[in-house]
This record gives structure tokens, C-alpha cells and sequence, in this order.
């Protein structure tokens, strides 16, 4: 980023969108400004009331992709219904898409194309690759399978070459498919989903899962049980949350690189 700054004049900007007031979507995207500022990026907050309709959302989308101080644009999701988190987000430009989630850059990611990744998978290889976990040939297995987190991170080990078991909501016998896993990535979104049982002696277990519960926040893990048995795991809070932001970051970083060629 110093070259950035120093060789061309740009300061990379993120711009967020919040519609509504969900306590946790604010907390995310407070967090995401406040990560903006320590590294000398610009962060602009634009908050839009829940009643916002579908227009007004677009239309600020639109302003956004046409300011040239903004490099990314980010539409905290999700967005309070009636309004289309996939059709909103489709209107965002895919050069400043740094949340990796227009059709545009979930296609070429599909195709094992370059393009801005989603962060929190991004954040996950992050983490693998600062394991030094082998992916080659490696058993993976992803737990969930939306669009923000469980695709992308399938789409992401196969890049790198690892085998990809792939499960969900409706897969048979999910503790034996997840005990093959070298590496098993649990982002199903259900707290302590994972149990010791579940996974093999040594694997390497990612935690993307964030819950609140009674008991306060915790990851699709069972995290005391299952340290005992994992060779590497991350906790929660702690473990990816931050990587994700990191993740946008370097995001930003590169979009702002991208739309201001040197010269
Ligand atoms: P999501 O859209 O609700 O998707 C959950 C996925 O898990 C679905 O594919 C679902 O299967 C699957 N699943 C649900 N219950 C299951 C079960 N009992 N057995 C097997 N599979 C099951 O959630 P998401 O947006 O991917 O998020 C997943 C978790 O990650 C959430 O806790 C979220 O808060 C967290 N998260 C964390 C970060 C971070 O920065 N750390 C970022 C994003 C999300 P079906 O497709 O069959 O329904």
C-alpha cells in the first residue's frame, strides 16, 4: 500500500453499506472502518434506514461505483427484507467488489480464474498457508455451503489442489464424511456442530462459525473436545474473524491498484 501512496497519490478507500440496524452488522462494519483508519486507508460509512427501497439502494450503489476516491465498495449483508441481497450486490462494479460476491467474480472463481475473492474463505487459505498445511493431494472437507462462505472455500482448496468433500445440510452420515477430512473447514453456521468424534487424530480444523448463544459467542466447534484431538485449530472468537478483515483489506488494496495504473 506505501507504494501506493507514495508513487501514485492514492490513499486506497473502502466504502460500506449498511441498511437497517442489525446490532451484529453494525458491530462488522464498524470494525471494517475502524481497520480502515489504522492502516491509513479511507473508510466512508454510508448508513440507509431499513425502510430504504430498492432504488435508493441502488442508486447509492451506483454513486459509489462511480466515485473515484472509492475502490471498494462492500454491502454489509444481510439486508432487512423486502430487499435482494443477490440482486443488490449483482449492481456493485466487480472492480470495486471487494467482498468477492458479484456473479462476475464468483464466476471466475468458479472457473479458477483471477478475480477479488471473498474474504472470509480468503482469510481461511490465509490461515492454511500460515499452517503450513499441504493442500496438494490433501482430504478437505467444507461443512456449509452458501455463497458467501462454503463455495467459494470449495472452489478455493480445489485451486490448490486439494481432494474436496463437500457437505451440507443434507449429507448422509456427516460425522464419517467429516473424520475423513485432513483438513476440516466447519462453516455451517450451528454452534458445536463439530464434536470430537467427528474429527481425525491430526487434522487441521478451521472454525468459521460465529454463534450467539446463551453462553456468549461461539464457533460450529466443540472447541475443548475437539483441541485434544485436531493437530492445528483456530478458536472462536479470534480465529478467522480477523483474517477476514485482514482479508478485505488486501482486497481494497488491490482494487485501488487495479482501477489506478502506475503512469
Ligand atoms: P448459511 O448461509 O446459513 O449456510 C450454512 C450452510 O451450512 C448451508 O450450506 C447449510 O446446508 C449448512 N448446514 C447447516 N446446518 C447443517 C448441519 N446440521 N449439518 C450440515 N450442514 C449444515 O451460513 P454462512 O453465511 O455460510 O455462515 C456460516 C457460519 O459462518 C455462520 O455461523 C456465520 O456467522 C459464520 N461467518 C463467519 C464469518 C467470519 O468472518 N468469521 C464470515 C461469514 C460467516 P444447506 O445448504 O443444505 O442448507
Amino acid at each position: 500500500m506505501a507504494e501506493l501512496v507514495a508513487e501514485r497519490g492514492v490513499v486506497p478507500g473502502l466504502a460500506t453499506v449498511l441498511v437497517g440496524e442489525d446490532p451484529a452488522s453494525e458491530i462488522y462494519v464498524r470494525r471494517k472502518g475502524e481497520a480502515c483508519r489504522e492502516v491509513g486507508m479511507a473508510s466512508f460509512h454510508h448508513p440507509l434506514p431499513a425502510d430504504a427501497s430498492a432504488d435508493e439502494v441502488r442508486a447509492l450503489l451506483a454513486r459509489l461505483n462511480a466515485d473515484p476516491t472509492v475502490h471498494g465498495v462492500l454491502l454489509q449483508l444481510p439486508l432487512p427484507p423486502p430487499l435482494d441481497g443477490d440482486a443488490m450486490t449483482a449492481t456493485i462494479d466487480p472492480a470495486k467488489d471487494v467482498d468477492g460476491l458479484t456473479p462476475v467474480n464468483a464466476g471466475l472463481l468458479a472457473r479458477g480464474r483471477p478475480g477479488l475473492v471473498p474474504c472470509t474463505p480468503a482469510g481461511v487459505m490465509e490461515l492454511l498457508r500460515a499452517a503450513g498445511t499441504e493442500l496438494t493431494g490433501a482430504r478437505a472437507v467444507v461443512l456449509g455451503r452458501s455463497s458467501l462462505v462454503g463455495r467459494p472455500l470449495a472452489a478455493l482448496l480445489l485451486a490448490a489442489d486439494a481432494t474436496v468433500v463437500h457437505c451440507h445440510s443434507r449429507t448422509r452420515d456427516l460425522p464419517a464424511a467429516c473424520r475423513e477430512g485432513e483438513v476440516l473447514i466447519a462453516a455451517a453456521g450451528r454452534p458445536r456442530l463439530v464434536t470430537r468424534d467427528m474429527v481425525a487424530e491430526g487434522a487441521t480444523v478451521i472454525d468459521v462459525g460465529i454463534n450467539r448463544t446463551d453462553e456468549g459467542l461461539v464457533g460450529d466447534v466443540d472447541f475443548e473436545a475437539v483441541r485434544e484431538r485436531a493437530g492445528a485449530i483456530t478458536p472462536v472468537p479470534g480465529g478467522v474473524g480477523p483474517v477476514t478483515i485482514a482479508m478485505l483489506l488486501a482486497n481494497t488494496v488491490e482494487a485501488a491498484r487495479a482501477q489506478t495504473p502506475p503512469g
